[in-house]
């Protein structure tokens, strides 16, 4: 579940959209792009963390309902659903974070570990390196002449950064910070848990249920399309997937629920 709310960061973006984000060739990106054309490192970072958000939050929302609609379905004691929905939200939220935490600290881990590297091969060999760049530009479809001209004046100007985005897709000044992963991971986690926990908790016993089915139902409907509108994906498969999921999440949870309440109680 952590991996996806990760925002992808500029390496995961095709060789195309890169040339523009980067800016090496369009000058000031902002100054060239176009309006409504989404260039630019800040619009798509931007929408990556929103959708990563909106992911987070359906996390939230599916394992929250699945449990206090489960737990409804053995007792109506108020108590019980309160303490199961916290506990979720809690228990979940800091999972997220953890997960987060771990995969973006060792994601980091070995990027330094690269730039440390490269560090050490410009320092060592910068002839080769030269040469390395040169030959990267030259897959690009530069010609021999062109590419040379290109590798040298990046290498004059800043060669460690040049190198790590060609060759290995980092910035080195866009390393995604652990802790800021992790505590968005965990509120996206929770608002998402709100929802159906207000939903059971809310309305009079016997309305608790439908209610939280209803209110899960339209959320995911909402989220899957929003998400999908996000990342260019058709919006009703996406929608749909999720409705058809959650539904089967609370269908399960609650019939175990009841099944268990009059077995156990
Ligand atoms: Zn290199």
């Amino acid at each position: 579940m952590s991996a996806e709310l990760r925002p992808a960061t500029s390496k995961t973006l095709p060789d195309e959209a890169r040339f523009h984000e980067s800016g090496w060739l369009t000058g000031q990106v902002t100054a060239t792009s176009h309006p409504g054309e989404p260039h630019g490192a800040g619009l798509g970072q931007r929408l990556n963390w929103l959708r990563a958000g909106v992911l987070g939050a359906n996390d939230g929302i599916v394992s929250v309902a699945a449990l206090v609609v489960g737990v409804a379905g053995a007792t109506t004691d108020t108590g019980a659903l309160f303490t199961a929905g916290i506990a979720g939200l809690v228990g979940g939220a800091i999972s997220m974070a953890l997960g987060e935490y771990v995969s973006v600290s060792s994601q980091r881990d070995s990027e330094r570990a690269l730039i440390a590297k490269e560090r050490g091969e410009l320092r060592d060999m910068p002839q080769q390196e030269l040469e390395e760049l040169t030959q990267l530009y030259r897959e690009r479809g530069l010609s021999e002449a062109t590419a040379r001209v290109v590798a040298e004046e990046l290498t004059a100007h800043d060669a460690l950064s040049a190198h790590l985005e060609v060759e290995l897709h980092i910035d080195q000044d866009d390393l995604v910070n652990p802790w800021h992963a992790a505590l968005s991971s965990a509120i996206a986690f929770t608002l998402g848990a709100l929802l159906p926990l207000l939903a059971i908790l809310l309305p009079p016993p016997e309305w608790r249920v439908p209610v939280t089915f209803v209110a899960v139902l339209l959320a995911l409907a909402a989220t899957g399309t929003v998400s999908a509108t996000l990342g260019g994906a058709p919006r009703l498969r996406a929608a749909t997937r999720l409705v058809v999921g959650g539904a089967l999440a609370l269908v399960v949870t609650w019939l175990i629920g009841t099944l268990l309440g009059t077995t156990v109680v």
